[in-house]
């Protein structure tokens, strides 16, 4: 699958990096450079968990929420299972973000 390189998350443009030298973690955001890491060739559903996760936090710090990191963790692990359980929700939710 071709990565995407850019996320616009609450009207900030974040660009994603794909980076295969990842030790400890599986993503990382950072807002100062508007910037989201994601370890490469992982597996997909973890991989789907990560960027959720990251995304989250992208969203908590544009939104300001101070959420915690058991918050973020609880909601992109929450969303991916939903995802993943759910297959034509995405297509559902992509028709209503057309406005179809
Ligand atoms: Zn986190």
């Amino acid at each position: 699958m071709t990565p995407i390189k850019t996320l616009k998350i609450v009207g900030k443009r974040y660009k994603l990096i794909y980076d295969a030298k990842m030790q400890d973690d599986c993503g990382q955001c950072d807002d100062n450079k508007q910037t989201i890491t994601i370890k490469k060739e992982m597996p997909s559903d973890l991989e789907l968990d990560t960027i959720i996760h990251e995304v989250t936090h992208a969203i908590d710090y544009q939104m300001n929420l101070d959420m915690s990191e058991r918050q973020v963790h609880g909601v992109g692990a929450g969303l991916a299972a939903v995802l993943i359980d759910n297959p034509k929700f995405l297509e559902y939710l992509s028709r209503l973000v057309k406005g179809e």
